[in-house]
């Protein structure tokens, strides 16, 4: 196969940049090794017809964000602020608003503070938590806020990261929306039009300057320049192989890729033989649930954990008892329910996601920069790792990744 451009991946960063590759006039082909588009926007569209579920992104942040535009303003929906909120602590599960009582801080303000104040020299959120908190009990809660919100744990995660992060996505605006008939809505509409080769992992990308073959079990495709928007560990661990003329740049690019962890993630969306009576958040403290959600007549669960969540869900879904234990710890109403079905999406363990996505993690800018940046005018990089400490590793981060990546490109084609 020929193409002018060849993008590995069709993620929101992927088809964001095809696109604007395609707009430019460019015959571009995206190669992905999943059987279907979208990457960690992940779909769960109930057999019966029911309002759909998040297995990967769950909400669109912000009024501003890019996804109202691209999928219509009509199909987008506020994320309802008023359903009963409950949090789960040394299993007892009781309203959310007793995280704020006693004179205690809930962690969405603590976490506020730290976005606003991060102070003046860079620190682990951990650290910087246990200057914050009066009791055990509030910094214990703030702890797994931070690892459910971040997918990582606090002692690694960076204040000064954290907080840039926050600032530089002012930019999208509050709130939190969803895509009517679901978040894939998003990446189906951006892979219309594309040349998309589905089911096609790349296994080698190989460059000279200006020139690229990608490697497929298919065949090879070669261009005259490629965007790579994996996730980093995805080439650390070799399933994407990067070749070209020796040069400390590569090197370099090799090794930031293994400095750029994903947080773990794993999420499931249980069906029970029953219908929900309310329409219910939990927060588990205890770390082994992450977010919780269920709605008002509908018989689906959802579980949202990252982190060390993730671990103990993922165990958890093996064993049917401890599931259902779980479930009536986080979910009351669930006792003695059957467990009608289980759809599962274990991105820790998922080889082209790796994670859930990167939390800008202490020491790591500088790996983040020598990832993101091309290498001979020829090889392009985006996805959200690529946005670490600069915007939040979220779907408007990946979608202004892509544009970047693209225009990058361009200029270089625009010179040659
Ligand atoms: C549980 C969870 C909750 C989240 N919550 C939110 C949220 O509420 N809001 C939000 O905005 N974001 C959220 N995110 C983050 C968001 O999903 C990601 O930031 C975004 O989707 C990343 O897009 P991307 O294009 O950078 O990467 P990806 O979506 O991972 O795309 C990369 C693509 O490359 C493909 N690929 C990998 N290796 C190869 C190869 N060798 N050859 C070819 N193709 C390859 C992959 O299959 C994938 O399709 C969440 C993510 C998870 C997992």
């Amino acid at each position: 196969m020929r193409a002018d451009v060849i993008v590995v991946g069709a993620g929101a960063a992927g088809l964001a940049c095809a696109g604007r590759l395609r707009r430019e006039g460019l015959d571009v082909v995206v190669h992905e090794a999943r059987d279907r588009v979208g990457g960690r926007i992940h779909t769960f569209h109930p057999a019966d017809g029911g309002p759909p579920l998040e297995l990967g992104a769950q909400v669109v942040h912000g009024a501003r964000n890019p996804v109202h535009a691209l999928v219509g303003a009509d199909r987008m929906t506020t994320v309802p602020r008023r359903i009963t909120a409950r949090v789960v602590q040394d299993g007892g599960n009781q309203d959310m608003g007793v995280l704020g009582q006693d004179r205690r801080r809930p962690p969405w303000l603590l976490e506020a503070g730290l976005h606003r104040e991060p102070g003046s020299q860079d620190r682990s959120v951990g650290a910087w938590l246990r200057a914050r908190c009066t009791t055990h009990r509030e910094g214990r809660v703030a702890r797994e806020w931070f690892r459910q919100n971040w997918a990582a744990d606090p002692e690694e995660l960076s204040t000064a990261g954290v907080s840039d992060a926050h600032r530089g996505d002012t930019v999208v605006g509050e709130g939190e929306f969803a895509v009517r008939g679901g978040f894939d809505r998003l990446p189906l509409l951006l892979a219309q039009d594309l040349r998309i080769a589905l089911g096609d992992p790349v296994q080698e990308i190989r460059y000279t300057p200006g020139r690229v073959e990608a490697g497929t079990a298919r065949g090879t495709t070669g261009a005259l320049a490629a965007v790579i928007t994996v996730p980093p560990p995805v080439v650390a661990r070799g399933r994407l192989r990067v070749t070209g003329p020796a040069c400390a740049e590569l090197d370099a690019k090799i090794a930031a890729a293994t400095r750029m962890p994903l947080g773990d993630g794993y999420c499931a969306v249980v069906t029970l033989g029953r219908a929900a009576p309310d329409t219910v958040i939990t927060f588990d403290v205890d770390g082994r649930g992450g977010f919780v959600r269920c709605s008002a007549g509908r018989p689906e669960v959802l579980f949202v954990a990252k982190a060390g969540a993730a671990d103990a869900l993922r165990a958890t879904v093996r064993s049917a008892p401890a599931l259902s234990a779980l479930l009536e710890t986080v979910m009351p109403w669930t006792a003695g329910a059957r467990v009608a079905g289980l759809t599962t999406a274990d991105w820790g363990r998922d080889p082209w996601a790796t994670g859930a996505f990167t939390a800008p993690r202490i020491g790591c800018e500088g790996a983040v920069r020598t990832w993101a940046a091309p290498l001979d005018d020829t090889l392009f990089f985006a996805g959200e790792a690529t946005v670490g400490g600069s915007r939040l590793p979220w779907v408007q981060g990946a979608l202004a990744s892509g544009e970047r990546a693209a225009e990058e490109l361009l200029k270089v084609l625009a010179n040659r």
